[in-house]
């Protein structure tokens, strides 16, 4: 009898075939999923996954924020941190990559110079980005800078959140509304904010993370000590 083979399924083996649109034909369609990733949790990697498959994306860029980042004042974990428990949530995934290009960048990341810089990577006239982001952060998309020529150097992806009604689209920009494709994945409610309160108040994190990064988060002590 023939053994069963325990080779991983290959790449063209995967169930469903991307959805093909006339849009951007011809380009290389490559996700970009830009976060603090403090830590990275399952809504990050579901979000990506699933724009992956129904938008039939190349790869998804997974792009930490760089430490000059504050989010809205807040300390935020060392970048070295947050980019080592993003390598190890996306190591399993083949077409997920990771990036950082906004950690090396000394001064302030904004999106629209990383699209900018990462436009020169792929061939002129070559790419179409897909920037994913999720009903939360895309409400505040027209106050981020240049968010017209976000929306000109590719398509925004905002993907469902619990909490947030799709509707608020209604109420962005044209200039942005034209570039927006609104996608539905599975709704998980789960936020890096939570798992920090979880860690710090010694909760239970096991399948809102990675288990790996469930470890790093353990073995760095990650999350205790500030107080935050
Ligand atoms: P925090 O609570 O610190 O703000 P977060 O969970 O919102 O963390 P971020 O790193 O701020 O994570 O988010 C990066 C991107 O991922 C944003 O576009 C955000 O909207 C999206 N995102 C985060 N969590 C989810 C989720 N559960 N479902 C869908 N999108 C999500
Ligand atoms: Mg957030």
């Amino acid at each position: 009898m023939k053994k069963a083979s325990k080779q991983r399924p290959k790449e063209e083996s995967r169930q469903y075939m991307p959805m093909q649109s006339s849009e951007g034909l011809g380009k290389r369609k490559i996700g970009i999923m830009g976060g603090t990733f403090d830590p990275v949790h399952y809504g990050h990697l579901v979000a990506a996954e699933e724009a992956y498959f129904s938008l039939g994306l190349s790869e998804v860029i997974f792009v930490p924020t760089g430490d000059s980042f504050h989010k809205e004042d807040l300390p935020v974990s060392q970048v070295e941190h947050r980019y080592n428990m993003t390598m190890l949530a996306t190591l399993d995934n083949p077409h997920f990559r990771l990036s950082r290009i906004e950690i090396d960048r000394k001064a302030p990341s904004h999106t629209v110079d990383t699209l900018r810089e990462m436009r020169h990577w792929f061939s002129p006239n070559g790419v179409c980005f897909h920037f994913i982001t999720g009903l939360d952060a895309v409400l505040n998309i027209a106050s981020w800078k240049e968010p017209e020529a976000i929306a000109d150097l590719g398509k925004i992806v905002a993907v469902s959140r619990p909490g947030y009604n799709p509707q608020i689209l209604d109420h962005l920009p044209d200039e942005i509304k034209q570039s927006l494709i609104p996608l539905e994945i599975p709704l998980l409610a789960i936020s890096s904010t939570a798992i920090r309160n979880r860690v710090r108040e010694g909760k239970s994190i096991r399948y809102l993370v990675p288990w790996p990064v469930e470890h790093y988060i353990y073995k760095s002590n990650l999350y205790y000590r500030n107080g935050w």
